[in-house]
């Protein structure tokens, strides 16, 4: 069942009413749920049960610090992208043994930072950043772990943005080029090389390209072996996709079964680089009804939240179910739910059959990844509150910005 649910005729998140996180906290708020977290990360494991395997949460998907501790107390990795996101694991109490470090633009300062922590793996994305990373690492004395991100040129079927593993992705080094690049990472003394890896989009609801992909990589993992450069690990990415709507998406178990085909017998160390599927079910974005406008072509519920709080739809024009918290009878319309941006593209729904009236809480679903994370302070709106329920209790895991906050960094001429 899931965590979010109808008790008593009112939406709640565990055994916590929404309103009453409203009342306390006011509006618009991320609500997450700590044991739906606890069981996204729990299907990874017991999918993987008996393997040598880590799950290294990306953490780009919410970088909340209390997610972020939820998944290092169950033991897991994180993927990283930036040197921020290095300091939020770290603050988190996140292994930095278990941090493996994405990205195609990794500054000196971020792998300075990354080595000091002494994190397990770089994935490397070109030969230029290989020679950057060789030359940090012996001006600080130390060896770079490394793996490279290879681009195994599979189709995942998703939405353009958010694809990455084919030829024409600006991510990975090219299939061809990898065992050139491995041969070079040999002759540079300050580098390990510790594994190889792979991440082929996002929001993927076939299981196939995966395990093609895991089978490309496999065949240059033992090509290398062949030349005597043996990996520790193999690190087949993220991207498992979520139900949104009526995706019907796999379970992890079934995701992962045709990959752990493919690499069935094999003693390299499995990582695993899942976001939105650990995350995205697991919270919502409460919002309230401010107005409703009743036009002759369309009927509009303005709402409190908006594209900067919530991009998804106005990015890629991703669907989140939306519920009422309190759900009342009254007259049904179609509304596009709204927010206050200045923008024609600052909708969270369109056309959804609701009876609304000023004042109305709402719920959008399916909001723990990619959103408050990628939430912005467009039209000098303050980020969202952000609340973790966990069982009965209610925790402000991010209290909402303050207005000054939003300027306290800039000047204004003498
Ligand atoms: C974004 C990203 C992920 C996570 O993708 P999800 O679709 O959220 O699972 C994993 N690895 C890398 C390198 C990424 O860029």
């Amino acid at each position: 069942m899931s965590v979010f649910a109808l008790k008593n005729g009112v939406l709640h998140a565990e055994d916590v009413a929404l309103g009453d996180i409203a009342a306390r906290f006011g509006t618009p708020c991320y609500v997450y749920s700590r044991a739906a977290l606890s069981r996204a990360f729990a299907a990874y494991r017991d999918a993987l049960a008996g393997r040598d395997a880590t799950v290294c949460y990306a953490v780009k998907a919410n970088s909340n610090l209390a997610v972020l501790n939820v998944f290092a107390r169950l033991g897991a990795g994180f993927d990283i992208v930036s040197g921020g996101e290095l300091a939020r694991v770290l603050k988190a109490g996140g292994d930095a043994g278990k941090v493996v470090f994405s990205g195609v633009g990794k500054s000196r300062d971020e792998m300075r930072a990354a080595l000091e922590a002494g994190i397990y793996c770089f994935n490397v994305e070109s030969a230029a950043e290989l020679e950057r990373l060789d030359e940090v690492a012996g001006a600080l004395g130390k060896r770079a772990p490394i793996a490279f991100r290879v681009n195994p040129d599979v189709d995942p079927k998703t939405h353009p943005y958010i694809s990455t593993g084919l030829k024409t992705s600006k991510f990975g080094v090219p299939y061809a080029e990898a065992l050139p690049l491995y041969r070079c990472a040999r002759e540079l003394p300050h580098l390990d090389i510790r594994g190889i890896g792979c991440h082929i989009g996002s929001q993927l609801l076939d299981p196939a390209p995966a395990a093609e992909a895991a089978g490309k990589v496999l065949a240059l993992v033992d090509a290398l072996a062949a030349e005597g450069i043996p990996l520790a690990h193999i690190d087949i990415g993220g991207g498992m996709g979520i139900d949104y709507r009526d995706e019907h998406a796999p379970s992890a178990a079934e995701y992962l079964a045709p990959t752990l085909q493919v690499l069935a017998g094999r003693r390299e160390r499995l990582l695993l680089e899942p976001g939105r599927s650990l995350v995205g079910n697991a919270g919502l974005l409460l919002t309230r009804v401010e107005f409703l406008k009743h036009g002759a072509e369309k009927n509009f519920a303005v709402v409190d939240a908006a594209m900067n709080d919530l991009a998804r739809p106005a990015l890629y024009d991703a669907w989140h179910d939306i519920q009422p918290v309190a759900p009342h009878d009254g007259a049904i319309h179609a509304y596009d739910i709204v927010g206050p941006v200045c923008e024609s593209g600052d909708f969270l729904g369109h056309g959804r059959e609701l009876s609304l009236r000023a004042g109305d809480l709402l719920a959008v679903m399916s909001a723990g990844a990619y959103g408050m994370a990628m939430s912005s302070n467009y039209n000098t709106r303050p980020r969202a509150a952000e609340v973790m329920v966990d069982g009965a209790e209610i925790h402000l895991v991010r209290r909402r910005e303050a207005l000054a906050e939003l300027f306290a960094a800039e000047t204004a001429l003498p």
